[in-house]
């Protein structure tokens, strides 16, 4: 069932060379490595060398597929491409439509079998022009951006005192100060999950208390300088006022302001303008398997994104490196025995409308999706994949991926844990999830913030990536066997339940 992995020694020296930033090599597999006979790839040829029976066991596929990944620049060329030439990618927008066809193009040139769109109801939100200044001690203007989804101030800037607050406690306790300001919440970075809900609830929050419109410090770990976006909701028991987010810097100013008794006031403009919802598409592009075209292995990345910097990290690396993963295999001559589909989801920012869409239209072919995994966490140095599904599902999987521990010495996990949001609509159907982990130390810092460009990928780590989606892409394609027993369709999704990861 499960291979053995022989280590081919010159790959593993050309790959400890690129890996010369990783931790000290401890695993046992590098070790057998380490300890077979000394192989001097640089050494100079100086003579023909009669050929003999090998020394070593020949490279598998999978070693094969895994260094033509890690030596090939296509992914970094078209996330360059996609990042460059068709920019940010806002559902709705001109953006998008260009990056539907690029996706559409690209599949094609990469020699998919077929490539086709699918289409998905979603809203559609304009950001249009907005400003914010202080205007009070002083004069001057607030780094801000509106939270997608928000309505604007209604045609003419908003002006109002400043009631600035740390968090929900502090709000809460001061709740009867709010009406007729603007309130800031000024909140510390507790990783994402907690303190995006600032961001989700926060308006409707402090509408319900009378405030005209709610601004929070970016959803950040780090700022130099730039603010964050990302969606917020309305809930339908409070009056809909606008928000926006305020560089970590301008949050932290007022807020200061605020504790010496100076009562700063703010003006605030927005022409953010919700319209009826529209159509958009998902991008599909498929390898029919060889011997069993009806089972699917399904990856994805997300092809919108905010309106600001070009989204190299959220997600252009997502929907390039599960596209260059599956072409990969098609460059080594490998067709699968299962079919390998590729979906680059829309209006995953704004509410996951077109995983919902994928899910409404493939419910008749659920039981056939081997699993489907997402990649939404950037390209950064590689740590394994999570699987939502039971523990024996789970070690079926990591049995077959470890040879891909190669790529994060150390690292490497797989471990039971969530996917991603687009995916997560079929994976609480029973389909299992696979969820593509990253060192995301510095994601956050650069997510949905202008700061995300295409500066922010590592040409290597992005090459291990697809090396790396290659090869769970390979294991369970290619792999006789089916996954571990049937999925546990009751295991808690696990998934982020939030939109705009
Ligand atoms: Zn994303």
């Amino acid at each position: 069932m499960q291979k053995r992995a022989p280590w081919a020694v010159p790959g593993l020296l050309v790959l400890l060379g690129l890996m010369s930033c990783a931790p000290a090599a401890t695993t046992s597999s590098v070790m057998t490595a380490a300890s077979a006979p000394a192989v001097k790839s640089d050494a100079p040829q100086t003579e023909a060398i009669a050929p003999g029976p090998p020394v070593l066991p020949p490279q598998t596929p999978l070693d094969k597929l895994i260094d033509a990944a890690l030596a090939d620049n296509y992914a970094y060329d078209k996330l360059g491409e996609l990042c460059d030439t068709v920019g940010p990618r806002l559902t709705g927008s001109p953006g998008h439509e260009r990056a539907v066809a690029w996706s559409v193009a690209t599949m094609k040139a990469a020699g998919f079998d077929s490539v086709w769109t699918e289409p998905a109801t979603v809203p559609y939100w304009t950001r249009g022009e907005e400003w914010a200044q202080c205007t009070y001690p002083l004069e001057f203007d607030l780094d801000m951006i509106s939270m997608g989804l928000s309505d604007g101030t209604g045609g003419e800037p908003i002006e109002a005192e400043i009631m600035a607050v740390r968090d929900w406690d502090e709000f809460e306790a001061r709740q009867d100060e709010a009406a007729g300001k603007i309130v800031l919440f000024n909140m510390p970075w507790e990783g994402y999950g907690k303190t995006v809900r600032y961001r989700v609830n926060g308006a409707s929050t402090v509408a319900r208390h009378g405030a005209v419109a709610c601004l929070i410090r970016s959803v950040t770990g780090k700022s130099l300088g730039a603010p964050h976006t990302g969606m917020m909701r309305y809930a339908d028991d409070a009056p809909r006022i606008p928000m926006a987010a305020l560089t970590v810097e301008d949050a932290g100013r007022l807020y200061r302001m605020c504790e010496r008794g100076l009562k700063p006031r703010v003006r605030l403009s927005m022409e953010a303008t919700n319209h009826d919802s529209t159509t958009s598409y998902n991008v599909i592009g498929e390898i029919r398997g060889r011997e069993k075209p009806e089972e699917i292995i399904l990856v994805s990345g997300h092809l919108d994104s905010w309106d600001v910097g070009t989204c190299a990290q959220d997600d252009g690396a997502g929907v390039v490196l599960t596209m260059a993963a599956a072409r990969q295999l098609l460059q080594q001559g490998l067709r699968p025995r299962r079919t390998v589909r590729v979906v680059h989801f829309t209006c995953e920012e704004m509410g996951g409308f077109g995983g919902r869409a994928y899910l409404n239209a493939h419910r008749a072919e659920l039981d056939r999706h081997i699993l489907a995994l997402e990649s939404d966490s950037g390209s950064f140095a590689p740590r394994g994949f999570t699987v939502d599904a039971d523990s024996a599902i789970v070690a079926d999987l990591a049995r077959r991926m470890a040879p891909l521990a190669r790529l994060a010495p150390g690292e490497w996990s797989v471990n039971q844990g969530g996917s991603g949001f687009d995916v997560s609509f079929i994976v609480k159907e029973g389909v299992i999830g696979v969820g593509h982990r990253v060192d995301t130390t510095h994601y956050f810092d650069v997510h949905h913030s202008r700061a995300d460009t295409f500066e922010k990928i590592d040409p290597d780590e992005l090459a291990r990536n697809v090396a790396g989606v290659a090869g769970l892409i390979y294991v369970t394609a290619e792999f006789p066997a089916d996954l571990g027993p049937a999925p546990a369709a009751s295991l808690p999704g696990g998934t982020n339940s939030v939109g705009g990861h």
